[in-house]
């Protein structure tokens, strides 16, 4: 059942948004048939086939870019977010082919070997008794009966368990899941549903891709051709404060003062960041649970570089799995004279490093990198983090459903009178960047029919 809700986060009254700016807002004329709030893949996405059916729209960015968690870190050049698809991601690959972008194929490097450091000790084959983490997780997940389609997920409500418990059940000890939960996407795989692990199956199955592709000269690039494509200029620094649907029309209000208002607002950002912003609203009561309490998997990066391949003197691949604070080290170098080493650390791990200064951070990465692989002593170099969990714009880096969470998703993705849901916690099939495409097709289905 639908009811008048209004959502606010203590500390938004802290903003300086009075409802008075709001009451006045109520008297102007509209500013455009669609507002667009967030200007990632999706909300671009949607400009985008929105202009193509020549109809009009005023998109706010609440951040200096474009982009959202399609993010290339102009200071320390490297992709922190979204990075790889899948050339079986329809939406996105139709987009890169309408933009002409140049793609790299590193499916050769997903499939690089890993290393594992656990006790004190570096293996350097997967040879001995000890299965790795990845492969654990997939032998325990795959005994239990996959789903037959990739939208079949959110429909299957015995599946919402801890996914920690289907492991158990298949075999594994909680040292086992304890590494699992190291290389596992999640915050922790014994709070994360069941249902997310099941929905990644289904799409890693169903959505057909033989490649893992990159774009050339990073995402930025992508994006920026996209941008380009469009006629209107996409408004940054618009940070939305409040929202306020009158019934005959939405208005919006932004940290530097200024108001748009139109006939339907279409709502991108993440939950995670939504929940800040002052509601007025009707949305119904799972909606309005989801936007307040959809739970978003934390990430850090650590970022380095190599002055030479160490790994070449130690004979150890330069992916590891370790069961220290640094988690996983991946080598995301995509060709020979890339020299990109990123510490990725999931979840709960996350808050080791939130502990610390980044002069810290810096410190304690090159000292562990040192002790567990001596080669690398005198020839990596930190270059940045990045903190998804603590970004403003994201406080996270992707949805992720908690036990119990997954029954929410139906109702949460439904128009709120004038209000719309894109962005890639809102997609029925995909998951990623495609999930934030297939979202905004869906929403553009929405508006036009
Ligand atoms: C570390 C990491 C690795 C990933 N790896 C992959 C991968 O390899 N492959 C893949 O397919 N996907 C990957 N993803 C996921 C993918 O990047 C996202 O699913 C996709 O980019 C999300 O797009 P979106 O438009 O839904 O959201 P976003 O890109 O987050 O866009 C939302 C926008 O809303 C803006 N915003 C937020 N709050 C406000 C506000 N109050 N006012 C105005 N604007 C606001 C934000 O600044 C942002 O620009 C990864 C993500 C991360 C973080």
């Amino acid at each position: 059942m639908k009811r008048r809700s209004f959502i606010q986060k203590t500390g938004i009254a802290g903003l300086g948004v009075a409802l008075s700016p709001l009451a006045c807002a109520k008297t102007k004329a509209l500013d455009t048939e669609f507002l667009i709030l967030g200007g990632g893949l999706s909300g671009l996405y949607l400009a985008y086939l929105l202009e193509k059916e020549g109809r009009d729209y005023i998109l706010l960015e609440g951040s200096n870019r474009v982009g959202g968690r399609m993010f290339t870190r102009k200071d320390i050049n490297r992709d922190v977010g979204g990075k790889g698809i899948g050339d079986g991601y329809a939406e996105v690959m139709s987009l890169v082919q309408e933009l002409h972008t140049e793609m790299i194929d590193i499916t050769e490097y997903m499939n690089s070997p890993t290393a594992i450091y656990k006790d004190g000790q570096l293996h350097t084959t997967w040879d001995g008794p000890e299965p790795n983490p990845r492969m654990l997780q997939f032998r325990a997940f795959g005994k239990e009966k996959q789903l037959g389609s990739l939208d079949e997920w959110y429909k299957r409500p015995e599946l919402d368990e801890a996914y920690s418990k289907v492991l158990k059940r298949n075999g594994l000890s909680e040292t086992e899941i304890d590494l699992v939960n190291i290389s596992a996407n999640y915050n922790d795989v014994r709070e994360t549903s069941a249902m997310n692990a099941y929905h990644s199956s289904a799409f890693r199955k169903y959505n057909t891709s033989k490649r893992i592709l990159n774009f050339k000269g990073g995402t930025a690039s992508f994006i920026e051709s996209l941008v380009k494509k469009l006629e209107k200029p996409v408004l940054k620094n618009k940070m939305v404060v409040s929202i306020d649907d009158s019934g005959d029309s939405v208005s919006v209000t932004c940290e530097d003062g200024t108001s748009y208002k139109s006939k339907k607002v279409i709502s991108t950002m993440p939950f995670s960041t939504l929940r800040e912003v002052k509601m007025n609203a009707s949305f119904n009561s799972k909606q309005e649970k989801a936007i307040q309490n959809l739970n978003y998997t934390k990430i850090t990066q650590i970022h380095l570089t190599h002055s030479s391949p160490f790994w070449e003197e130690d004979g150890s691949p330069a992916a590891m799995w370790t069961d220290t604070p640094l988690e996983r080290v991946m080598n995301l170098s995509s060709h020979k004279d890339e020299k990109q080493i990123a510490c990725w650390v999931n979840g709960k791990g996350t808050a080791f490093f939130d502990k610390m200064s980044e002069k810290e951070v810096a410190e304690y990465t090159i000292k562990k990198m040192n002790e567990i692989r001596p080669a690398s002593t005198g020839k990596i170099e930190y270059l940045g983090m990045q903190n998804w969990g603590k970004y403003k714009y994201n406080k996270g880096a992707y949805a992720e459903f908690g036990v119990g969470q997954a029954a929410w998703f139906e109702d949460m993705i439904k128009p709120a009178s004038n209000i719309h849901f894109a962005g890639e916690h809102t997609a029925h099939m995909s998951r990623g960047m495609e999930a934030a495409a297939e979202s905004a097709k869906r929403v553009f289905f929405e508006l036009i029919n």
